[in-house]
């Protein structure tokens, strides 16, 4: 099973067995709400009868179609949509669309495009790829290079030729804050750190989440995003925002690039791209880089990359049917509306046992326990379990507990959120 003690988990089975907007229900007949929209995915709650149509009537019409010298409308359709709401808007042109089937393939499709763009434009020896402390990009070899999160690099080999630059969480700085921190733009100088390092020749891109989501709800510092943007565009070096989980919503606008009015050169996204319901992502990249490598003579293959599924038909229909929804009902916004409420319930908790810290941006929240000096992640471990069982679903990563709702929520549900939350953490061990 992926990122689970196996045997722990099959001594104590969690077995969900259907779902309907934000309520799962168990097998054994519990209903569970929805804390986390799935795996920060189902962004228009579950069950969605326009989704399920679409894909049903997807599969009796083309069930798939080769995207190797081939191609489908469905695909050229649902890039179509995205690019119409691309990050950064019309004017950030980042609308230039790659399917893959996951995050983690959008990431190391993303560190291939930026490779391949620099060598299109007679920039061959760079080569180096940086990521961050705390990151997270998925588990293919790029992305797990990139990152910095320790358990998934310490058995495997990385890349060579990668670096990271400092995370930029500061506790001692900023703690409770209320959205971004005031400290620390200083710590994106840690990419002029890099280039002094290694040569600015040598460095392809450099690519963080605009809000480190799996490593604990980790803000950007007020004036970072802009200040990384200005030393990357400076040395040609590829900005790459990882929006698998920022993507369509979470923040309260359309992409954390939306929200932060910071535009890099790639953005990778998946999860909501689908609602989560058929596994997809999708790589935006900007005109100037598409451009660029559409040069060479024109029966070479520009990209050499793909994978079977990439575009596949039942998931573009999904996507389709997903944005409909998300347009339809103004829910790549709603997270905006909510947001005040959503910080104010979770920052109640301040001072509750055992909270060290809490972090709140758009529909999202970290809160952030004191680790047991004799078993650090056991307490949030523990508050995940006994959340499940009193009918809340949240995702512990360590001993930070993240929430992360389905955009439909409502708020006496929030409110239900931090009933159940704060009653698990006053009854912890
Ligand atoms: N990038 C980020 C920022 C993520 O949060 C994740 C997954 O949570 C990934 C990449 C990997 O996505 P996937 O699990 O779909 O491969």
């Amino acid at each position: 099973m992926p990122f689970t003690a196996n045997r722990q988990f099959k001594a104590a089975p969690r077995l969900l067995g259907s779902a309907k907007g934000m309520y799962y229900t168990t097998v054994d007949g519990d209903r569970v709400l929805d804390g986390t929209a799935g795996l920060w995915c189902v962004n228009a709650g579950h069950g969605r009868a326009e989704i399920a149509e679409a894909v049903g009537r997807q599969v009796s019409t083309l069930d798939f179609a080769p995207t190797f010298q081939m191609g489908h409308p469905l695909a050229f359709e649902f890039a179509e949509r995205l690019a119409a709401i691309s990050p950064g808007g019309p004017e950030a042109k980042l609308d230039r669309i790659f399917f893959t089937n996951s995050g983690s393939e959008a990431v190391d499709t993303a560190l291939k495009i930026a490779l391949a763009y620099q060598r299109a434009i007679g920039q061959g020896s760079r080569t180096r790829l940086i990521g961050r402390e705390r990151g997270y990009h998925g588990v293919g070899f790029g992305g797990l290079s990139v990152g910095g999160m320790v358990n998934n690099r310490r058995v495997f080999p990385t890349l060579n030729g990668t670096d990271h630059l400092r995370h930029t969480h500061d506790p001692a700085r900023n703690s409770f804050c209320e959205g971004q921190p005031e400290h620390g733009a200083e710590l994106a100088d840690d990419l002029e750190r890099l280039v002094q390092l290694h040569g600015a020749e040598t460095i392809a891109a450099v690519i963080v989440e605009p809000v480190a989501g799996s490593t604990g709800v980790l803000l950007p510092p007020k004036g970072y995003l802009e200040r990384l943007r200005a030393i990357a565009s400076k040395h040609g070096i590829v900005l790459i925002f990882d929006e698998v989980i920022s993507g369509f919503g979470r923040l309260g606008a359309p992409f954390a690039t939306d929200y932060f009015g910071v535009v890099p050169d790639i953005v990778t996204t998946a999860k909501g791209v689908t609602n989560g319901v058929v596994p997809m992502g999708a790589v935006f990249a900007s005109r100037a880089i598409h451009d660029a490598m559409m040069t060479g003579p024109e029966n070479v293959i520009e990209l050499f990359h793909g994978y079977t599924y990439s575009g596949h038909p039942l998931a573009c229909a999904a996507g389709i049917a997903t944005l409909d929804i998300y347009e339809k009902e103004g829910l790549l916004t709603r997270g905006a509306e909510l947001a005040e409420g959503w910080r104010n319930v979770w920052l109640a908790l301040k001072g509750s046992r055992h909270v060290a810290d809490i972090r709140t941006i758009g529909l999202v929240v970290g809160v952030e326990l004191a680790s047991r000096p004799d078993a650090p992640g056991a307490r949030g471990y523990e508050a995940f379990v006994e959340c499940l069982k009193r009918g809340l679903l949240i995702r512990a990563s360590g001993d930070i507990l993240a929430l992360s709702p389905p955009l439909i929520v409502e708020t006496g549900q929030i409110e239900e959120m931090a009933r159940i939350f704060s009653s698990v953490i006053d009854d912890l061990a």
